[in-house]
């Protein structure tokens, strides 16, 4: 058995309490970590890696951090998903006897950073939690400690719907039973990147009553939402006062987007880069404040199903949209509105100083312009935005006369509150600068006694206040007056029993005085603490004031318009573009495209090359969707629409590289889900299924799937393909409609006109779009020679699983044909159909075995020779 020093057991007994975290024992000036947390820490931290005797045969590896710059070397670790428990001295180290006690104060984790740094102002934190109910429901509870925010939904349809539900949300921790299946943990903790923590307690602590209202009592619920307060409850160990009461998010309120839509659609995020840029939040967001920003992407992951909620929304944007100063007037008065509700949240942490405060102040000095400036729109929505917004004037007036307007950072030296907030403070600055003004006087009287001109009157926090004479005047002081103090080079430092006296009151005053600022400073900010409900009543409000805005601006700048909603299931989009790519496009050139399908149309099937814009198109659709149900304006001349329960897409070959699956395995699983999800009343998109396998197999299943969705799933669907074959689906199902994407060739080459027609496209132009990307040319002819070759190999226009009655339409095309195509307009047949006519031609209940032979033989000469 080792035995090691007694500090080094203290440490590892309380260690012993945290093993998935980094210890940050303090020890002096630093915290110290030891054994694997050091080994570990210092090459994530990059920092030295020591070692100290702990009283074992080996010394035990040891690496620290300086507590002052704690913050960045915190920061770096849970960024990159540690835990961190700050373990501090908590007695005197002076009066310990033995070993100074020390306790973990603070748990840092990923999803409950506090600290402005490590937060991003337009994202909000989550912290999640699961539970699993023995129905076989999850329940998901969101936090957002920053803000105090707590939601909850129950999701009943298995836990694929959990991992959608939780998919691309700001979330960075998932608090969860230690019993949860081990395949879903890997799941949450490769596909999200979260870090997973296990909190088995889910008894609602006590205090917390009055948050869970909502709940009503339910077990799950009431369980899922214990295991996130016990949680917090561990980690924060300081007061929560600015949770707010738990909401449940109904689920069937909100469009749903699957996982797959979410990560396809680009809504906050690109695909690629990760990034906002080029995202839909990245076009919608003309949000002023930091609550405005957080607010739309939560509006953004949420879409509206509520016909009355969107129309809502719908008319205030419009109201915005008619008066463009006074809109202008609104964004420049929230320029000025601080995070009121992250500063709620830091008021109740009890760490906001007299700067925040301050910004507080500032911020509801606003709200009255605010108010008023909403009562000037004639819009009756926009002006009842106003109308209920409570402009916390006690709470204003309480901080005009308290808090000063150049307040330090710091709390304990002075300068933080007013003159004439406090009398007794008051009082001790009188006192103070009285005897100030006093010293003054001295130094003239002192000076004009001795006739010393260099005579002067200085302060040290060691000596206090001091007479200095230079040695060379020092002869021309009297004895006796003055006490020797300090010897410099050049001069004698002097007190006199008067001059201590008065420092003594001075000293005093300012002393108190300090002190009495930092108390009052206390009770103000205890004040505070109460309004906390009513300033996250006012956050919430300005963020959708300054949400509504955003899309009103983003509206009139883009040219968008007021979407209609029909229950027919109709879509009729007039001259539709597709917001981010028009964007990106930047000089308007940007082809604009018609979606139309009417209530006995289910199906699109859009054929075109590849680069058309057959995907853009689809997107185009379903962006368009999602804008006009978070009660945007949408991008098109004028919009009809459904209102839709889900989106479902497979788009594009984004492998799912995490998984290690294969596109082909993604696509199907994606198709699937779209599948087996839809009601009559979805949307789904489907991109060039089959693409990721065999063409015949492709080919098939592609078919398959369409005349799955046209029997019994009936939801909208848009159905890119490059196979040709499958437009001849049309024939048979009613419901589904052809169109495809017009191209025409100029001097050899494709032209994308990226136009929607209707009717059936021909086939891929595989080797110009090769043209276009700049293969080499030797290359190129080389494809276009393979090409050749293969169309004469090829038997006329019949493919196997399209064995339909010949027509001249089945025959194989050449794309912009030759000279008599472009002349007649029509196809021309190729040589060796002649060979394909004298075959139909044979009748073979009316021939013997021999004349088949003769008839093969004859022609296989004439296919030698043509
Ligand atoms: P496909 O799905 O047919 O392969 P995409 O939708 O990916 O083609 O579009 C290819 C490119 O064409 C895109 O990069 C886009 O910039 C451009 N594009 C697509 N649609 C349009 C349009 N309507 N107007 C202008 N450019 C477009």
């Amino acid at each position: 058995m080792v035995t090691y020093t007694p500090m080094i057991q203290q440490y590892l007994k309380i260690k012993a309490e945290y093993k998935d975290c980094f210890l940050f024992f303090r020890l002096g000036d630093f915290y110290e970590m030891f054994f694997n947390d050091a080994l570990m820490a210092s090459k994530e931290l990059e920092i030295t890696l020591t070692s100290r005797d702990g009283g074992g045969e080996e010394r035990i590896p040891m690496c620290g951090v300086p507590y002052h710059s704690a913050e960045n070397y915190i920061k770096t670790l849970v960024e990159r998903g540690y835990k961190i428990a700050i373990c501090e001295q908590v007695e005197d180290p002076k009066s310990a006897k033995g070993v100074v006690k020390r306790e973990v104060v603070q748990l840092i984790t990923p999803g409950t950073i506090m600290e402005g740094t490590m937060l991003d102002d337009k994202e909000n934190n989550y912290l999640a939690s699961i539970n699993e109910s023995s129905d076989g429901s999850f329940t998901v509870v969101y936090n957002d400690l920053s803000t105090g925010e707590t939601s909850l939904a129950n999701v009943k349809d298995g836990w694929q719907s959990v991992v959608s539900e939780l998919f691309n949300r700001p979330i960075r921790e998932i608090v969860i039973p230690g019993d949860l299946d081990e395949r879903y943990q890997t799941e949450l903790k490769e596909r999200l990147e979260v870090t997973l923590s296990i909190q088995e307690e889910t008894k609602i602590p006590e205090g917390f009553d009055s948050l869970t209202e909502e709940l009503n009592e339910s077990k799950e619920l009431m369980e899922a939402y214990g295991r996130m307060l016990n949680y917090l409850q561990k980690t924060q160990r300081r007061s929560l006062d600015h949770l707010k009461p738990v909401q449940i998010i109904q689920l069937k309120d909100y469009m749903t987007l699957d996982m797959y839509s979410k990560r396809n659609l680009e809504l906050s995020e690109t695909l690629l880069r990760k990034g906002k840029q080029g995202s839909l939040l990245w076009v919608l967001d003309q949000t002023v404040t930091a609550m405005g920003g957080r607010l739309l992407k939560k509006w953004l992951e949420r879409p509206l199903m509520n016909l009355a909620g969107i129309e809502k929304r719908l008319e205030i944007v419009e109201g915005f949209m008619e008066q463009f100063f006074e809109r202008e007037s609104i964004r420049e008065a929230l320029q000025s509105v601080y995070d009121l509700e992250r500063l709620a949240g830091r008021v109740s942490f009890g760490n906001v100083n007299a700067r925040d405060l301050i910004q507080l102040k500032q911020s509801l000095g606003k709200i009255p312009e605010i108010k008023e400036i909403l009562s000037q729109f004639e819009n009756n929505g926009v002006h009842g935005l106003g109308r209920d917004i409570d402009d916390l004037k006690e709470l204003y007036l309480l901080l005009e006369e308290s808090i000063h307007e150049d307040a330090p950072l710091t709390l304990k030296e002075g300068g933080l509150i007013k003159d004439g907030y406090d009398g007794r403070l008051d009082d001790f600055r009188y006192a103070s600068k009285n005897g100030k003004k006093w010293i003054t006087e001295l130094e003239q009287k002192e000076k004009q006694e001795t006739k010393i001109r260099s005579l002067k009157i200085g302060y040290n926090r060691v000596f206090g206040y001091y007479i200095e004479v230079t040695k060379a005047n020092l002869h021309l002081l009297p004895e006796g007056k003055y006490e020797r103090k300090q010897t410099l080079t050049n001069a004698e430092r002097f007190i006199t029993p008067e001059l201590k006296e008065k420092e003594a009151l001075i000293l005093d005053a300012e002393e108190k005085s300090v002190d009495l600022e930092y108390q009052l400073f206390l009770e103000i900010r205890e004040k505070v603490k109460k309004f906390i409900p009513e300033l996250q009543m006012l956050a919430e409000k300005v963020s959708e004031i300054d949400v509504l805005q955003s899309f009103a601006t983003v509206s009139e700048s883009n040219d968008y318009v007021r979407p209609v909603f029909n229950n027919s299931r109709q879509v009729q989009i007039e001259q539709g573009r597709h917001p981010v790519v028009e964007k990106v496009m930047k000089d308007g050139s940007f082809v604009p495209n018609r979606v139309s399908m009417h209530d006995e149309t289910d199906i699109l099937l859009i054929t075109g090359p590849n680069m058309s814009g057959k995907s853009t198109y689809m997107r185009q659709l379903a962006l368009t969707a999602i804008m006009a149900q978070i009660g945007c304006f949408v991008p098109c001349e004028s919009a009809n629409l459904p209102v839709f329960d889900q989106i479902f897409t497979r788009i594009g070959a984004a492998d799912d590289l995490v998984s290690g699956q294969s596109t082909f395995m993604v696509e199907m699983l994606e198709a699937k889900h779209a599948i087996t999800q839809a009601t009559k009343d979805s949307l789904i998109l489907l991109d060039e299924i089959g693409r990721g396998t065999s063409t015949y197999d492709g080919m098939a299943l592609a078919q398959a799937i369409i005349e799955h969705l046209h029997e019994h799933v009936h939801a909208k669907t848009l159905f890119s393909t490059h196979y040709h074959e499958l437009t001849s689906l049309a024939d048979d199902l009613d419901k589904l409609k052809n169109i495809h994407v017009r191209a025409e060739e100029y001097e050899g080459k494709v032209v994308f006109l990226h136009q929607i027609q209707e009717g059936a496209a021909d086939e891929s132009y595989g080797i110009h779009v090769a043209k276009l990307a700049e293969l080499p040319a030797q290359l190129i002819d080389r494809a276009t020679e393979i090409l050749r070759q293969l169309e004469q190999k090829q038997p006329d226009g019949k493919t196997e699983n399209n064995q339909s009655d010949e027509t001249e339409d089945d025959l194989q095309m050449s794309f912009f044909g030759s000279a008599e195509t472009q002349k007649t307009g029509k196809p021309v047949k190729k040589k060796n159909s002649q060979l394909h006519d004298e075959l139909m031609k044979i009748d073979f209940m009316d021939i013997t075995p021999m004349d088949a032979m003769n008839i093969l033989y004859s022609l296989q000469k004439k296919a030698k020779e043509s």
